[in-house]
């Protein structure tokens, strides 16, 4: 076993000799190093182990709250004690839904038939049988008991709402029918409410994840007739828990008391019914409305024409009793203390709380980071324990709105402002075999860099060359997206300003249904299990090399290069209202801030071979650069809610999900207004200005002014 793992580390040490690069902050000499430590790294994360934690980790229904997603908690505390890891379990009391609650769907007339909330028993698939699986829900709904006329909302969007009050369509007293996707589903529940509707039922349509796609699991990944997307309808204006905004929401028992809001002091909480189902069950009512056709682009993939309203004949009842109060949730938090650097924190995560089984979302993610702590553990007890801290981190309740890691940032946010050098995150990470990803400017490079070295699962490419074939420009390299919303990564990169990425394998899913569970993932999912290995070692080099490089390998060039980008897109949104607004100073700032980037990495690299930066201006260059991306924190924060403090990036506030960056021109362009412009251009040019200065003095200490 020795013998060749020193052979095979000697023929990896050729090839990489031969191209005799060193990485982007190390020294020739310590690049060599850290190759050896990589290569001994590359070897440890397997298919077996990542497919026996994805089996334990998934045998129950674990819903935020509930026992069984207790005993996940137990046993990745147990894996990662195991693994070398001292594990924290910080818990909250959050308010939330205390159980799934009840519902009743029915057809009334033209006749009484009850329409199915929940997924078909699948013949061989034993979770689908499984009598602790759940109806389908959304989490926050408002209760209530309605018996009403039906209309249809298309994706339920801010402009489908407007175009059916201009087709002279009134959802008032009406129950609305509408599809998924287009928007996060609480903006669907909110327009809806808005309008006037008496509730809301939210269905897959087979144009989107069905019949139209593919075939149908069991026979297929895609959504059959009774596969129930679930999801949180959490629309407030902070993200985290409802009652406790910008404070961490402590348990209620504990010695350390925190102001919680009264649940009617929260603004924007639905009070509509609102549930989701399968198309099979849609169909029923889709089918039998009698009203005029829907506009073109309306129409879904069910056999007939949609038509826009069910008129008087059809009429369906909505129940929804969702009882709502404290919930205990508890975060479970691994740390591998850093040899030389402990106050430096490097952070993976994922959220493992899951709506049903959660075999791909999310715990494809936690089976990885379990594997990964195996291997950074294994990594250590042979000597090579990295230089600065790695925490992997469980997040609870994400599922219901982002909340046990917002939690976590708002209570220990100062000690991150100060230690946090970056978070990745890895939802549902390994759902697929197609790799992807998105990131803050200063990551990007240090994420493409690290699938250079990992092999693409069963052939002799890398991850990258995979990845880049893919790509719409490949002398450019991979798409990588840029981050917003969506999860885990939210909190640190727009509360706190710490530089995030978000990447993983990925495929189409059983998205929030019983349906993803690992008999879905042994099946038609990812049946060889190499997606999670391969992701363990993108995480796993990208930290490996955060934790021991002497100067963090950001690449500040980026922020010049992508805010020049991202100041394009708002120009043009808001000159087509106001033709007069230029960007123009701030892309000259940005292009300064490239240039200054620029000759910052070349002295780096040649102060870094010279190998005559000493102990002190390397731990000053390090704290500069972790505060690099703070410079965006502003403490005004949006417009649309003062929580989002970052200028750089946030959450689209439309849709929940989509990424917006520099959000505050877009949130001023989606207003059509000039009023906060000017302020806004100063803003930005404050932030510039923070970053540049932060850059500059960098600079002075390389030259050793
Ligand atoms: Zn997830």
């Amino acid at each position: 076993m020795k013998k060749t793992t020193t052979l095979m580390l000697g023929l990896y040490l050729l090839v990489h000799a031969a191209q005799g690069q060193s990485l982007a902050g190390f020294s020739t000499a310590r690049s060599v190093e850290e190759r050896q430590i990589e290569a001994m790294f590359l070897k440890l994360p397997e298919s077996a182990a990542f497919k026996a934690h994805l089996r334990e980790l998934t045998r129950e229904p674990h819903l935020a709250g509930s026992p069984a997603n207790k005993r996940v908690a137990d046993y990745m505390e147990q894996a990662m004690r195991k693994a070398g890891f001292s594990v924290e379990r910080p818990p909250y009391d959050l308010y939330m839904p205390l159980n799934e609650g009840e519902i009743e769907l029915e057809l009334v007339t033209p006749i009484r038939k009850p329409l199915n909330i929940k997924e078909y028993i699948i013949e061989g698939d034993p979770f689908s049988a499984d009598p602790n699986a759940k109806h389908g829900w959304n989490s926050y709904s408002g209760s209530g008991d309605h018996t009403a006329e039906i209309v249809y909302a298309n994706y339920g969007t801010k402009e489908d709402f407007e175009e059916l009050a201009k087709l002279g369509v009134s959802v008032k007293g009406k129950i609305v029918i509408a599809r998924y996707g287009g928007n996060f589903r609480g903006y669907k529940a909110k327009f809806a409410e808005a309008a006037g509707a008496v509730g809301l039922i939210i269905y897959t349509d087979p144009e989107d994840s069905g019949y139209m796609r593919g075939l149908v699991y069991p026979e297929g990944k895609m959504f059959n007739e009774s596969t129930i997307q679930r999801g949180s309808l959490l629309t407030l204006d902070y993200t985290g828990d409802p009652l406790t905004p910008f404070e961490p929401a402590l348990p209620v028992d504990g010695a350390k008391k925190v102001n919680r809001l009264s649940p009617e002091e929260v603004k924007g909480l639905h009070r509509i019914p609102v549930t989701p189902i399968g198309y099979g069950a849609a169909q029923e009512i889709l089918g039998r409305m009698s009203g005029a056709a829907v506009p073109e682009s309306w129409q879904g993939g069910l056999p007939f024409t949609y038509r826009l309203e069910g008129g008087p004949k059809l009429t369906v009842r909505l129940k929804v009793e969702q009882p709502k109060g404290m919930v205990r949730v508890e975060n479970v938090i691994g740390t591998l203390v850093g040899s030389e650097f402990p106050d430096e924190w490097i952070i993976v995560g994922s959220h493992y709380d899951a709506w049903e089984f959660g075999a791909t979302d999310p715990n494809s993610g936690t089976a990885m980071l379990l594997t990964l702590a195996d291997a950074l553990g294994e990594l250590a007890r042979q000597g090579y324990r990295p230089r600065r801290t790695i925490k992997i981190a469980h997040w609870d309740a994400e599922e219901h709105g982002i909340l046990g890691s917002t939690e976590w940032v708002e209570q220990y946010r100062a000690e991150l402002d100060q230690k946090g050098v970056a978070y990745f995150n890895a939802d549902g990470a390994c759902s697929g075999l197609s790799f992807g990803g998105s990131a803050s400017p200063s990551l990007k490079s240090l994420l493409v860099e690290a699938t250079r070295v990992v092999p693409y699962p069963k052939s002799d490419k890398s991850v990258y060359d995979h990845w880049n074939e893919r790509s719409a420009n490949k002398a450019e390299g991979p798409g990588i997206g840029n981050l917003g919303g969506g999860s885990d990564h939210l909190p640190f990169y727009a509360h706190v300003g710490i530089p995030s990425l978000s990447a993983g394998m990925g495929g189409p899913t059983m998205y929030h249904s019983a349906y993803d569970n690992f008999h879905w993932y042994e099946t038609v999912g990812e049946p060889d299990f190499v997606a999670g290995p391969t992701v363990a070692r993108v995480m796993g080099i990208m930290a490996l090399r955060m934790a021991n490089a002497d100067a963090l390998p950001f690449d500040v060039a980026r922020y010049g290069k992508d805010l020049k980008m991202h100041l394009q897109t708002a120009e043009k949104a808001i000159k087509t209202y106001a033709p007069a607004f230029s960007t123009q100073q701030l892309a000259g700032k940005a292009d300064a801030l490239l240039q200054r980037a620029a000759q910052w990495t070349a002295l780096l690299s040649q102060k870094l071979e010279s190998g005559k930066l000493s102990k002190t201006q390397l731990a000053t260059l390090n704290q500069t650069l972790i505060s690099l991306e703070r410079s965006f924190i502003d403490d005004k924060g949006m417009a649309y809610g003062a929580w989002y403090r970052s200028l750089y990036a946030s959450s689209d506030p439309y849709s929940g999900y989509a990424s917006w960056m520099l959000p505050g021109f877009l949130f001023e362009a989606s207003l059509g207004s000039t009023r906060q412009l000017p302020e806004l251009e100063q803003r930005h040019l404050d932030a510039f200005q923070r970053l540049d200065a932060k850059i500059a003095r960098m600079i002075q200490i390389l030259s050793g002014r």
